[in-house]
């Protein structure tokens, strides 16, 4: 069977972020998707509305199932939707050490509607011995480290004990975007990228569900990250909108 990625996201219903990203990303890179809802979010291409979580229990039993019986390689975790589902996420990820974790700690979607309350960052920060690869962006980097500067923040988020962090610089100013990889020695890999015009939908979903996909395929993490990035790269390009002043939405399966 194709490499399966067990993904824990939350439904959006406009099929720019969650899931939907997680499903199509994985899907035309060659792998299987096993998705766990843990969410269900109200919101259109441009603003989250509200959302609610999905009951804890339920998005155990829904892990236990997939994990019992599909060859699981690697696991993408997105929104999580509530601290009983960070929690449980966690006691399951103990019984599987080996598996690698991509963990994209969503707290915001792009336009800035919030997915995750202020409990949620305690929750997520114990989640970190778990991930392999943890994907904040410039602004969820300083939100669960608490402190402005960069180096501070990836410095307290590797002490809690994400093995790697890849810093994505699309929040901060410039024309060129740098997303920085890092390990316990500091950067190993820095990209840049020339800003697109206009915002765009779920590319954080895209590109953490990229790289567990080349993960679980055999890449190494270097590797997989460039891959990833490329991808990403090539989906926004393609990107189409709704509307003339909304967000873009990735175009993942090429038509
Ligand atoms: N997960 C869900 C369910 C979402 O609805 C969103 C944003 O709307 C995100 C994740 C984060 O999206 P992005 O990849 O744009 O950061």
């Amino acid at each position: 069977m194709r490499p399966v990625v067990l993904c824990f996201s939350g439904l959006d219903p406009s099929g720019g972020a969650g899931l939907q990203a997680d499903i199509e990303t994985i899907a035309s890179l060659g792998s299987h998707a096993a998705v766990v809802c843990t969410a269900l979010t109200v919101q259109d291409s441009n603003r989250v509305y509200s959302f609610i979580p999905v009951d804890s229990t339920l998005l155990k039993a829904q892990a236990r199932a997939v994990l019992a019986d599909l060859p699981v390689t690697a696991i993408k975790i997105g929104m999580l939707g509530s601290v009983a589902n960070v929690q449980v996420l966690g006691r399951l990820l103990a019984n599987y050490p080996d598996l690698p974790v991509v963990l994209d700690p969503v707290l915001a979607a792009n336009s800035g509607g919030i997915l995750a309350g202020e409990q949620m960052m305690e929750a997520l920060l114990n989640l970190l011995p778990r991930a392999t690869l943890l994907t904040p962006n410039t602004v969820e980097a300083r939100r669960l480290s608490r402190v402005d500067d960069l180096n501070e923040a990836v410095h307290i988020l590797r002490a809690r004990g994400s093995r790697h962090i890849l810093l994505k610089g699309g929040h901060e100013p410039g024309e060129q975007i740098c997303n920085r990889l890092y390990n316990e020695h500091g950067v190993v890999r820095e990209s840049h990228w020339p800003r697109l015009p206009g915002e765009y939908h779920g590319s954080g979903c895209t590109l953490a569900a990229a790289i567990a996909c080349l993960l679980a395929q055999g890449q190494s993490l270097r590797q997989a990250v460039e891959l990833a990035e490329d991808y990403v790269a090539t989906v926004l390009s393609r990107a189409d909108r709704p509307r003339d002043s909304g967000q873009f939405l990735p175009v993942r399966i090429k038509p």
